[in-house]
């Protein structure tokens, strides 16, 4: 069983439809990509599944729990249950300002699972050493790179030990000089079989490091395959002028 199975997830603002039933699975270890221009739905996707959003009808299950059933919400006890089980990593990296690199990524943790400060302290300090920041645990977000910060972001959604990690553009809000160390750290996760569902412009990562590619324009899915068939044979006309491949 696929560990996120979608369907017919339909979602609008007033009248604008955003998600046009949508369908789509994620398996296990699978690194999928999701690509397609601006406004085509695709954070408004990723955030419905960690219920930052509310779907207006369709089906979201995760490592089969429902998280939504026909447009039917879980209760909200089995809600938390199931998207704890997905991590999610922001553009933006949203870190709290006011607590320290180590701070931040023992916060949830400690609140949400009462998990013992040194229990804490043993995980964040390895994270962090994964995430190539050992010597920045006691450093405030201000004084890190952009880099720097979404590799704590990453750290820090590890920190939940989720079963998939989800990414916004995580590289878009970073200078070209930093998008490399934390394309990284993502190959590494990949490597290491995370499931991972990751919005991206970066064409080479999906390239490399997807297993498959969705391209989605207006609210649709309109096309799924390999990377390989993705950039080099795509099938759909929307997706080859995507792609900058119409002659
Ligand atoms: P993408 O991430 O692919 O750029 P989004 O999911 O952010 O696309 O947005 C899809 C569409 O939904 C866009 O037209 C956007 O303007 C609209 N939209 C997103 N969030 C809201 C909101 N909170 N209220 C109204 N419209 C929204
Ligand atoms: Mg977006």
């Amino acid at each position: 069983m696929a560990l996120i199975e979608v369907t017919n997830l339909i979602k609008s603002y007033d009248r604008l439809d955003v998600l046009k039933q949508i369908s789509f699975t994620v398996e296990r270890n699978e690194v999928v990509a999701i690509i397609g221009p601006s406004g085509s739905g695709k954070s408004t996707l990723l955030r419905s599944l960690v219920h930052l959003e509310t779907i207006d009808n369709g089906t979201i299950t995760v490592d089969g729990s429902s998280l939504v059933k026909n447009g039917v919400y879980a209760k909200p006890k089995e809600i938390k249950e199931i998207t704890a089980k997905m991590g999610m990593v922001f553009q933006h990296f949203n870190l709290f300002p006011h607590l320290t690199v180590k701070q931040n990524l023992e916060l949830a943790p400690k609140l949400v699972r009462k998990e013992a400060s040194g229990d804490l302290e043993k995980r964040s300090s390895a994270l962090l050493e994964k995430v190539d920041l050992a010597d920045r645990a006691d450093a405030f977000p201000a004084k890190l790179s952009g880099g720097q910060k979404q590799r704590v972001a990453i750290a820090r959604a590890l920190m939940m030990n989720p079963e998939i990690l989800l990414f916004d553009e995580p590289t878009s809000a970073l200078d070209p000089e930093l998008t490399g160390e934390v394309l990284k750290v993502m190959k590494d996760l990949a490597d290491e079989q995370m499931t991972m569902v990751v919005v991206t412009h970066e064409m080479a990562f999906a390239k490399e490091v997807a297993d498959r590619v969705i391209f989605m324009d207006k609210g649709e899915i309109i096309e799924s395959d390999s990377p390989a068939q993705i950039f080099k044979n795509p099938k759909n006309e929307r997706t080859k002028a995507f792609l900058g491949l119409l002659e």
